[in-house]
C-alpha cells in the first residue's frame, strides 16, 4: 500500500504576507492523515516556513546545486543547506529547470546522487513536451528521463517519481485521468523491468500539471496515480481539498 503523496510547488511566488496566508490554511487543515504532504517554497523562505508550519507538513527545496558548498557564487541552495533549515525533500528535474534553465539529464543525475547522499528525499520530475506526445514519443522521453534518475538511485524508498507532462503545466489543460493512468502504468512497468518488482510496487508515482480542487478526485481514483505535484493551486486554500482528494 503506497501512501498518497501531495506536494505543493510554489515556484517563484510569494512574499512574507502571502506565505503567512498559506501557512495558516495548512495549519488550520484539517489534512488527511493518510496523505504525506510536502510544500516547496522559494529557497529564501524555507527556514521561515519551517519555523511556522505544523510538523505534519514537510518542506522541500525546488532545486539545489550538485555539491554541498564551495565557490559557486549566486547558487541559492545546496541539499546540505536545505537540510540545515529542516527540509527533507528536494525537487529535481522539474520541467522549468529543464526547459527554461537548460538542465540536462546528466546534471540532474549528479544532483540526484548528491541529494540522496545527504539523506534527503528526491521528487524526481519527468514529462514530455506536446510535440513529443503528438509524435508518439511519450514513453521514449519519460523512460530516458527516468533512466537518468535511476542510474543515480540506490535507495528508491527516498524517491517519488513525478510525471508532469509539459503541455499540462500551468496551462489549465490537465491530463485526463486515463492519460495519466496510462503513463503511470508504463512507468511502473519500466521500474519492474529495469529496477525491481519491489521498487515498482512501492514507489509513489504522482501526477502534476494543472491539478485543481475540481479535477483531483477523479485523477486520484486511478490505481497508479499515487498523489500530485501541484503548482498554482498550491498557493490557494484549494490545496487543502487536493490533499484530501482521497477522503
Ligand atoms: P501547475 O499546477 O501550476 O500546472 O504546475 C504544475 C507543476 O509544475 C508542479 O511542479
Amino acid at each position: 500500500q503506497r501512501k498518497f503523496f501531495v506536494g505543493g510547488n510554489w515556484k517563484l511566488n510569494g512574499d512574507k504576507q502571502s506565505v503567512d496566508g498559506i501557512i495558516k490554511f495548512l495549519n488550520d487543515g484539517p489534512l488527511d492523515e493518510n496523505t504525506e504532504v510536502v510544500v516547496s517554497p522559494p529557497a529564501i523562505y524555507l527556514d521561515y516556513v519551517r519555523g511556522k508550519l505544523n510538523n505534519n507538513v514537510a518542506t522541500s527545496a525546488q532545486n539545489c546545486y550538485k555539491v554541498a558548498k564551495g565557490a559557486f557564487t549566486g547558487e541559492i541552495v545546496s541539499a546540505a543547506m536545505a537540510k540545515d533549515v529542516g527540509a527533507t525533500w528536494i525537487i529535481l528535474g522539474h520541467s522549468e529547470r529543464r526547459h527554461v534553465f537548460g538542465e540536462c539529464d546528466e546534471l540532474i543525475g549528479q544532483k540526484t546522487k548528491y541529494v540522496l547522499e545527504e539523506g534527503l528525499g528526491v521528487i524526481a520530475c519527468i514529462g514530455e513536451k506536446l510535440e513529443e506526445r503528438e509524435s508518439n514519443q511519450t514513453n521514449e522521453v519519460v523512460f530516458r528521463q527516468t533512466s537518468a534518475f535511476a542510474a543515480n538511485i540506490s535507495d528508491w524508498s527516498k524517491v517519488v517519481l513525478a510525471y508532469e507532462p509539459v503541455w499540462a503545466i500551468g496551462t489549465g489543460k490537465v491530463a485526463s485521468p486515463e492519460q495519466a493512468q496510462e503513463v503511470h502504468a508504463s512507468l511502473r512497468k519500466w521500474l519492474a523491468d529495469n529496477v525491481s518488482a519491489e521498487v515498482a510496487q512501492k514507489t509513489r508515482i504522482i501526477y502534476g500539471g494543472s491539478v485543481s480542487a475540481g479535477n483531483c478526485k477523479e485523477l486520484g481514483t486511478k490505481p497508479d496515480v499515487d498523489g500530485f505535484l501541484v503548482g498554482g493551486a498550491s498557493l490557494k486554500p484549494d490545496f487543502v481539498q487536493i490533499i484530501n482528494a482521497r477522503k
